[in-house]
């Protein structure tokens, strides 16, 4: 075990998310903000500065591979836009660096393989950025779900949207985000009910509704889907750009229930059962993901399902919910 070291990682991409992870990760023990890839060279003098890394770690987008040769970096946080996630992951696998990625992965299922090829072929790790797998209100769902505290499960409501505001900004640009409020916090909902669950969905169909046709042009503003799993359990789920307070997710057993509300948001998050409120530690979701990486990369120890196949199994149900959207709404078998 490698006790003292630090994962070193650089950041690609130095947004507003880059910039809340990097913070955070003052309070893991186990991992540094050790440099930066950015096509803004102001952001990588003042990132430099703030983190304390030196010149010889900064890259602009196109020097990127460059990053082969510094033995000083040892993983790369992808957190440029959704677009960019699939040739930023391949330029830092090709140069043998660790990859943690922003989620959605990717914005296509052949991208997401790609990627996952990419990182396997070099030998590297790829994890993708679902910081809610190392949050206790939600590792406390999974736990009692399959200690079978709930029982059977039954029903899953899970649903994440947010108002968007600026409507110049690239989340409403398919070309840069892929789609719309799927794609960027519909995941939450799918990954979610997939946790409630401990399932894999084997169909699903979708609605789709749109209010402002010039907004939301390009890209999804609201959508309502039905996922149905092997054990017969279904999950009613939706998302959106167009409202606020919704971010729940709500697990019916034959037991128990289990509601989380807020339940994919930065937190506190807070859950009830029938027995009452949950009682769990609340933390920078942002700080116990990097700690828990960071020990996965540096030492191997195992992931709680964030690696990119299970980056892979959302992204087959994104297609599959906009094939169903597509085709009026028909089931799709995934
Ligand atoms: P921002 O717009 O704040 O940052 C994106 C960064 O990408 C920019 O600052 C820029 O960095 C870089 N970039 C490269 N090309 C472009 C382009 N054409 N247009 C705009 N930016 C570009 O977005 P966020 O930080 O909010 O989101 C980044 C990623 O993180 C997304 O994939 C998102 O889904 C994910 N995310 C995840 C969250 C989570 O909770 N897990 C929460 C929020 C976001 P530079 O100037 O350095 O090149």
């Amino acid at each position: 075990k490698q006790a003292d070291r630090k994962l070193r990682v650089a950041f690609c991409g130095l947004g507003s998310y880059a910039r809340r992870v990097a913070d955070a990760m003052k309070d893991s023990p186990n991992c540094i903000v050790a440099g930066a890839i950015s096509g803004t060279p102001s952001k990588l003098e003042e990132w430099a500065k703030k983190y304390n890394f030196s010149k010889e770690n900064c890259y602009s987008y196109d020097t990127f591979d460059n990053i082969k040769n510094n033995p000083n970096i040892d993983a790369v946080y992808v957190t440029s836009t959704n677009a960019l996630h699939h040739p930023h992951t391949l330029k830092a696998a090709k140069a043998g660096k660790h990859v943690i990625c922003e989620k959605p992965m990717s914005v296509t299922v052949k991208e997401a393989e790609e990627m996952i090829a990419a990182c396997k072929a070099a030998n590297v790790k790829l994890l993708i950025g679902y910081r809610l797998h190392f949050e206790p209100f939600t590792r406390e769902l999974i736990r009692m779900r399959a200690s079978g505290e709930l029982g059977q499960i039954s029903f899953v409501n899970a649903t994440m949207g947010f108002k968007i505001g600026d409507p110049n900004q690239w989340r409403l640009k398919k070309e840069h985000a892929g789609g719309g409020a799927m794609m960027d916090v519909g995941i939450y909902a799918i990954n979610g009910a997939r946790y409630a669950t401990g399932e894999e969905p084997i169909w699903v169909a979708a609605q789709e509704l749109k209010t402002d046709f010039e907004k939301f042009k390009e890209v999804d503003e609201t959508i309502t889907w039905q996922m149905g799993f092997p054990s017969g359990v279904v999950a009613n789920c939706a998302t959106t750009y167009n409202f606020n307070n919704f971010d729940r997710l709500y697990v019916a057993g034959n037991k128990d229930y289990y509601e989380l509300y807020p339940a994919f948001g930065y937190g506190p998050l807070k859950a009830k059962t029938g027995k009452g409120e949950v009682n769990q530690p609340v933390v920078t979701h942002q700080t116990v993901q990097m700690t828990g990486m960071a020990d996965c990369i540096l030492n191997n120890t195992p992931h709680p399902n964030c690696d990119g196949e299970e980056g892979l199994k959302d992204m087959k149900i994104i297609e599959a919910i906009y094939q169903s959207i597509a085709n009026n709404g028909a089931k799709v078998m995934i």
